[in-house]
């Protein structure tokens, strides 16, 4: 038996066996009751000291509150805009008392640029554009770093520019007015762009493009290339023009859908990834391995069509569903939800009942009584990305 998951106790879908199973067990009513009982418990917990950012502080309950705002089901189970904006008052409060480096202007998941992206999103959606304004524009003073090569080394998503890439995305698609200009966006990829051919060259990797964090080759989505990759996906490079193009340089995509391929050899027979590009260590989590991988892959089917990305993404969900009942807890950087959200992205992929319904036996699993004893596991267990109000 593993430390690090508990083995998946459940059948995997069988049509006959299952047909509508999952009906049930993902019922209106059971997801709306887990809901309340974890908001209650975050809500009575986080009066202690939190951090303030997006990834374990009171930023990320801010978030959970938007995102409760946002479903017809559960936006009026609570005041949720109200106390959104509550928490995201605090975390700029603490913020504020800090010393604040470029790297906090740059850091999205870890730092400012997430607090003013999530204050942004809250002010707008309580109607108070002057504030989502001044929001965004603190946002945007990451910006110079960014598009900067030299001066800051980070190219990841917790604290550095992909995550700020992301960021800027989820503010366009947030805020009608789409806020963030192309020529923004366009400039910090080329920086990417720029560092990863020289972390390839130096490093003498078969990949055209290589990135380094804290000296190491992280594959995974936390700290490593593949959500770097896919911030670059997102850009208007990938935007097609009239005649049905990207916009993007031949050389550039060649560079960047080579990168993408040679991660794609690194598949192992498992369908996971190892941490790192020079490691043969694995682990079934969004930050490392097949978890976060996922997402690249599902992009780039998007992208490109092309059905290798698609299987991929098959073989990584097949992982997740034998090895991703985490032993850490219910969060989505290395917990039980996070492997489960996989399984919603492959049925909006794929249209196939066999992922809804290991969505569903995942939740299930979360409301089990094996799993109630490991709930408070991880060091910040009602956080977004340790906790529960990531599973919420
Ligand atoms: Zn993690």
């Amino acid at each position: 038996m593993s430390d690090r998951f508990f083995p998946n106790p459940y059948a995997d879908y069988d049509e006959k066996a299952h047909g509508t199973e999952y009906h049930s067990i993902v019922s209106r009513s059971s997801v709306i009751d887990l809901i309340v009982k974890y908001v209650g418990m975050i809500q009575n917990h986080t009066q202690t000291k939190m951090r303030e950012d997006l990834y374990v502080g009171t930023a990320g309950i801010a978030f959970m509150f938007w995102k409760l705002s946002r479903s017809e089901e559960t936006k009026n189970l609570f005041p949720c805009l109200k106390l959104a904006s509550k928490y995201i008052t605090e975390a700029k409060h603490h913020s504020a008392k800090k010393h604040r480096s470029s790297k906090d202007s740059v850091a999205f998941l870890c730092g400012d640029s997430g607090i003013a992206a999530v204050s942004a999103v809250i002010a707008h959606s309580q109607g108070n554009g002057h504030d989502a304004e001044n929001e965004v524009k603190i946002f945007l003073k990451g910006h110079p770093v960014c598009a900067t090569d030299g001066g800051y080394e980070a190219d990841e998503v917790l604290v550095g520019r992909a995550g700020y890439l992301h960021g800027s995305y989820w503010l366009n698609q947030t805020i009608a007015s789409k806020p963030i200009a192309n020529e923004t966006v366009t400039a910090i990829c080329k920086v990417i762009m720029t560092r990863g051919r020289r972390i390839a060259a130096s490093l003498q990797t078969a990949a055209p493009l290589m990135y380094e964090y804290h000296k190491k080759t992280y594959l995974g989505a936390a700290h490593g290339i593949c959500a770097i990759l896919h911030a670059l996906l997102e850009s208007p490079w990938f935007d097609r023009d009239d005649d049905g193009q990207f916009c993007v340089s031949p050389t550039k995509l060649s560079d960047i859908k080579n990168t993408i391929d040679y991660v794609l050899t690194m598949q192992n027979h498992e369908g996971n990834f190892p941490t790192r590009h020079d490691s043969n260590r694995t682990l079934v989590h969004w930050c490392h391995g097949c978890g976060g991988a996922i997402y690249l892959f599902a992009k780039a089917y998007l992208t490109f069509k092309e059905e290798k990305y698609l299987q991929c993404c098959r073989k990584c969900a097949d992982t997740i569903w034998h090895q991703g009942l985490l032993r850490k807890g219910p969060g989505i950087c290395h917990g039980v939800a996070g492997n489960g959200y996989a399984f919603l992205l492959m049925y909006r992929l794929t249209g196939e009942k066999c992922y809804l319904y290991r969505a569903a036996k995942f939740t299930e699993f979360l409301n089990s009584p094996t799993f109630a004893e490991q709930l408070l596991a991880p060091d910040r267990p009602y956080s977004l990305y340790e906790g529960l109000a990531g599973t919420c």
